[in-house]
């Protein structure tokens, strides 16, 4: 008999789910001790019942909440047509949803991976391949200190954080990084071997700092210059999270990037990485040149295209509830002096505090409010983007709390 057998709700208790982790799964996460079990728009249940409002949002993943009524309709009539049939063949869906790609982001075509860091990988090959077809020389990238690209090797070396990448080295040479917002260390960094330039153009796991716009148009002019390919990682920052398609249409004109790989919120909540480039950089694969297993599969794509669908109606609001957000956190660090900084735009915010977060974090949690801690010091606020200003006002009031009491 199997768990699920004769129950229609599983009954699972946080203390056995913890016990059979700590004997079979491989312990790199440190979890917070929360189980949840299920989750309606904003807000996700435990398996004691207790409500909480997930401001987190599967790390951004969940931009639409959970359990949204359309993606489950999509996914439920896709998974009982086809889930997976492989590149082998064609399925209807991933024209469809690369066509809406480039209409939005003015990149005419897509590669369908399953992460963001599988897009990133295959957004390194294309550089690679780029450089390589001019000059053996031309391997190098330049990347951003205190960017976060993934974990896999190639992710690895491009981000700019040696706690990250101190366990595995050697990795992929050639790579050089320059702190943000220093036009003078990017222009030193860029020359004729350079091959390509990548950076998020909002730092997320960094602590949401923007890359402003003059350092962005002189990656663009320096790329263009020195003939590399300009990668944008949108994976944290794209897909709605700024109140824009993607971030780099914050400006205006958008700074055109060659190469944009973006994922979290496009598969809401089921695995679909995207790069999306424009003709130079697509002409960087041939046939044989790459490919995956599960990437673009029906399933995903048809969700996608669902996504997209509702992100084209959420927009207006993501901007303004995400300005009141933002208004109502910086009254916070008004009244509370631990708080040093609020940033960010769009639902993507952070709280830079004058110390640790992760007790606050935990606090919170215990107050039913999801948030997380990234660089130590900051709380990021990544919540669906469903959400309105009635669930900010709940999370400001808990996060008031929060702060006072730990003052
Ligand atoms: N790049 C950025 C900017 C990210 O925020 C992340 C994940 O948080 C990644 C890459 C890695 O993406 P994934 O975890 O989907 O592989």
């Amino acid at each position: 008999m199997g768990i699920f057998s004769g129950r229609k709700t599983p009954q699972f208790r946080l203390e056995q789910v913890m016990d059979l982790e700590k004997a079979y799964v491989l312990q790199n996460y440190g979890r917070y001790p929360l189980l949840l079990l299920r989750g309606e728009g904003a807000y996700v249940w435990d398996d004691r019942g207790r409500q909480y409002l997930d401001f987190i949002a599967g790390i951004g993943v969940n931009g639409f909440g959970h359990a949204h009524p359309r993606i489950v309709k999509v996914i439920q009539e896709q998974a009982a047509l086809m889930i997976h049939c492989s590149n082998l063949y064609y399925n209807p869906y991933q024209g469809i949803l690369a066509k809406r790609l480039a209409s939005i982001s003015g990149l005419q075509r897509t590669f369908f991976a399953n992460t963001g860091t599988e897009a990133m990988e295959g957004a390194i090959k294309m550089i690679r391949s780029h450089g390589r077809a001019i000059s053996p020389a031309k391997h190098e990238i330049v990347s951003l200190e205190n960017s976060f690209h993934g974990r896999s090797t190639g992710a690895l070396a491009l981000t700019g954080q040696p706690k990250y990448r101190k366990d595995f080295e050697p990795l992929l040479p050639g790579v050089k990084y320059v702190p943000k917002q220093d036009i003078a260390a990017l222009e030193a960094a860029v020359n004729e071997n350079t091959a390509g330039i990548v950076l998020e153009v909002v730092q997320g796991e960094g602590g949401i700092y923007l890359i402003d716009e003059a350092f962005l148009r002189k990656a663009r002019s320096l790329a263009d210059k020195f003939n590399a390919l300009l990668a944008f990682d949108e994976i944290q920052c794209g897909v709605g999270r700024v109140g824009r398609y993607f971030a780099y249409q914050m400006y205006d004109p958008a700074v055109m990037p060659d190469i944009m790989v973006t994922a979290k919120p496009i598969g809401a909540g089921l695995p679909l990485g995207v790069i999306c480039s424009n003709e130079k950089a697509s002409v960087t694969i041939g046939a044989g040149m790459h490919g995956t297993t599960f990437g673009g599969g029906p399933l995903a794509c048809r969700v996608g295209i669902e996504s997209l669908d509702l992100l084209e109606e959420l927009l207006p609001s993501i901007r303004e509830v995400g300005s009141y957000f933002k208004e109502q956190l910086r009254k916070l660090a008004s009244r509370h002096r631990m708080v040093k900084e609020v940033r960010g735009t769009g639902l993507m915010l952070g709280m830079e505090l004058d110390r640790p977060g992760k007790d606050l974090v935990t606090d919170a949690m215990n107050e039913g409010l999801l948030i997380n801690c990234t660089n130590n010091t900051v709380l990021r606020f990544l919540p669906p983007f469903v959400i309105r200003k009635k669930d900010v006002d709940r999370a400001v009031k808990v996060l008031d709390k929060v702060l006072k009491r730990a003052a």
